[in-house]
């Protein structure tokens, strides 16, 4: 029997873990539930998807993403300070949090919480990631065809395409 690949139009299903140079683990799915992505969406980084291109179930890998392949070189000014009554109560704000920004011409931009103090608030349009070899350690668990909807939405739902999560 022909083994399934991962390729366009597939859902893949990983364990993984991710580490960063200095081999801090920075992200798992270890001892949780794996990742679903559609393939060839873009819901991973490049650098991931494109290594795990063709690859089988039960195949496992150890890729290493430039910052290019990842979530891009750091660009910008860097960390910005906003005041904290800019952002409204009840929101908790923490380190890593992505807030979703109108741009200049209404378009969204993603900006992300670097650090929250008292008084301010450190905004950065770089995810927290950006400018990092990204190494990631990727078991593939199990792929399927997506479904017309997953295609249409351009991401899995859930492992077995039957999550209703919206
Ligand atoms: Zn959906």
């Amino acid at each position: 029997m022909l083994k399934e690949t991962a390729r366009e139009g597939k859902v893949v299903v990983i364990h993984y873990t991710l580490t960063s140079e200095d081999g801090e683990v920075l992200d798992t799915s270890d001892g949780g539930e794996p990742l679903a992505f559609l393939h060839g969406a873009g819901n991973i980084v490049p650098g991931l998807e494109r290594a795990i291109e063709g690859r089988a179930v039960g195949d496992g890998l150890n890729v290493s993403v430039p910052p290019t392949e990842g979530y891009g070189d750091r660009t910008g000014p860097g960390p910005q300070p906003v005041p904290r009554e800019a952002f409204p109560d009840g929101v908790a704000l923490r380190a890593g949090m992505m807030l979703a920004a109108e741009g200049p011409d209404g378009q969204q931009m993603p900006l992300w919480v670097a650090a929250v103090e008292d008084e301010r608030v450190f905004i950065d349009s770089n995810h927290p990631l950006a400018g990092q070899t990204l190494h990631f350690q990727v078991e593939i668990v199990r792929i399927r065809d997506a479904t017309a909807e997953e295609r249409a939405h351009g991401h899995p739902h859930g492992p077995d395409g039957t999550a209703h999560h919206h």
